[in-house]
């Protein structure tokens, strides 16, 4: 039993080698406990002269709660000085590591404590920052610090033998709810998450693939991936020796989709409306994209009878047909016989005499043939890349969404991307700068994009992409179209202003215009400057 009153404040307050100094007690205030180091008067680091305290200053931290109670450490730093007057050391300030890390607005365990809470259990920064009684950012940046640490641990993911890329929906932007998506770079071997980069577009894979190195990329064996265009370029370019896998349920998605194109089209030609509740095309769009065997006596004859009463030309019947043979190719293992399946079907599909939706499956398939092939002798799929981005969905609600595109990222690392949650004791928080307006990822931040520099001949060239600091020594990658061209904000904002004006003042133009006005000179200059029919084009 203790109870020697310093040994009690020590035990109570949680560390050692410190000194409580008073505790302020303010009733709907936090606690707030005031403490110092309880240091050795250290030696100039210039002559070795003893230092004398030169001031006290005073610094606020965050702490874990107290007994059910908001707590705060008032920290009693010594400022020291060297007595020496022909010395140049002039003063410093002692650091204390264990009770907070340099420019922390949060004791050091409480921003280990709040780290684990929001990457590992995924629990919102706002519910810990109701907790502990402080700011939203306070909480944030903490986590952001110990979390970049963490996540950047170069022992995080070792070689990788199956990679797989999939696109997640990170933000919706602006009032028209721009879709921003983001890239998931996933060990599909383990379901780990190995990074999360921006857009989905194949620049950003490429640039974060060049940063792990040459011998890095020669131990990836298969690249799983849906059916997507920059994606299959990505590995064409990066990993060329890697097997490229289709995913199935990408595979069996799209008939399906195709199915309801069709279902939905036919619908339009013959009844001249959207599907309604009584329509039999409307009534068996379930039954249309369920397997066949899983269909019972009853259902299949209800579907037939649909499809005669709703599909006069049999074209939905057709993709019915297309779709169930699509899946009839994941029923066997066998990858020859696969290539020669998908080579037929795609083949078959094409015939000008099958509706539009079955040649446009058609020719997806022949242009994928070898990759849905692939999946018959590699038996990887882009399954534990879906579950990866379950998990991420997962922290995206928690957090009623980001607009952050660092946080995103960080955190979805922290919960699906499997950090070493044992080096957190001891791990130093990462420096995150000071600004906390964070770009979007529409806007480009200056030293994260990759630049692409196209060269006069246009698409198709083998250029150098990204910061060169972070590509290996010959890294290059194809540049793949030609680039968007990006209209500079200020002409954007004029041209959207002469549509705006130019729409909402046209039933004005019979009628005189106020003389005077300034909206109306504005859209005056601004007819005579900018041609209307140009801007359509
Ligand atoms: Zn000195």
């Amino acid at each position: 039993m203790e109870s020697d009153p310093t040994r009690m404040c020590e035990l109570l307050v949680g560390l050692p080698e410190v000194n409580v100094l008073s505790i302020d007690d303010v009733v709907g205030d936090p606690l707030r406990v005031h403490i110092e180091g309880r240091s050795k008067r250290p030696g100039c680091a210039g002559c070795g002269v003893f230092a004398q305290v030169k001031d006290r200053p005073v610094v606020e931290l965050v702490d874990l709660p107290c007994f059910g109670r908001a707590t705060r450490l008032i920290w009693h730093k010594h400022r020291w000085r060297c007595p020496e007057s022909s010395c140049s050391t002039t003063s410093w300030i002692g650091k204390e590591h264990r009770i907070g890390a340099p420019r922390m607005a949060m004791s050091d365990r409480a921003g280990r404590w709040v780290t684990e809470q929001v990457g590992r259990y995924a629990r919102s920064v706002n519910e810990i920052a109701v907790e502990l009684g402080c700011d939203w950012h306070t909480v944030n940046d903490t986590v952001i610090a110990y979390g970049t640490a963490l996540v950047d641990d170069p022992q995080r993911f070792g070689t990788v033998e199956a990679l797989g890329l999939d696109e997640v929906l990170f933000a919706r932007i602006g009032t028209w709810h721009r879709q921003d998506f983001s890239t998931q770079i996933v060990d599909v071997g383990v379901g780990q998450l190995l990074d999360v980069v921006p857009g989905r577009s194949s620049v950003e894979p490429m640039v974060w693939l060049a940063k792990q190195g040459k011998p890095w990329r020669d131990q990836v064996r298969f690249a799983t991936l849906d059916l997507s265009g920059p994606y299959r370029k990505v590995f064409t370019v990066m990993v060329p020796d890697a097997v490229q896998v289709a995913d199935p349920f990408h595979v069996v998605k799209l008939a399906n989709t195709k199915l309801d194109e069709c279902r939905r089209r036919v619908q339009n030609e013959t009844m001249g409306h959207r599907g309604h509740k009584a329509d039999p095309l409307y009534r068996c769009r379930r039954l249309l994209t369920k397997a066949e065997e899983r269909l019972d006596e009853k259902g299949r004859e209800k579907l037939i009878g649909l499809l005669k009463a709703g599909d006069p030309k049999g074209d939905v019947a057709t993709v019915w047909k297309a779709k169930e043979a699509v899946r009839e190719l994941y029923a066997h293992r066998d990858p020859d016989l696969a290539l020669q399946w998908v080579t037929e079907l795609a083949r078959d599909l094409q015939d000008n005499d099958y509706p539009i939706e079955a040649r446009s499956l058609g020719r997806t398939l022949k242009r994928w043939k070898h990759q849905i092939a692939a999946w018959h002798a590699a038996q990887v799929s882009n399954g534990p890349t879906e579950a990866v981005n379950n998990l991420i969905k997962r922290v995206k609600r928690a957090a009623f969404g980001f607009t952050s595109f660092r946080n995103y990222r960080i955190r979805s690392l922290l919960y699906a991307g499997k950090p070493n949650w044992d080096l957190l004791k001891s791990i130093k928080p990462a420096v995150i700068p000071e600004n906390r307006q964070t770009p979007l990822i529409s806007e480009e931040p200056a030293n994260e994009s990759a630049t692409v520099e196209p060269t006069a001949t246009g698409a198709g060239n083998v250029v150098v992409v990204g910061d060169p600091r972070r590509l290996d020594d010959a890294d290059v990658v194809e540049h793949e179209a030609a680039p968007r061209r990006t209209v500079s904000s200020p002409i954007m904002m004029m041209i959207r202003r002469t549509l705006t004006v130019c729409s909402t003042r046209q039933w004005k133009a019979q009628s005189a215009p106020k003389a005077g006005h300034p909206h109306d000179c504005q859209a005056d200059s601004l007819k005579r400057n900018v041609s209307l029919p140009l801007l359509y084009r």
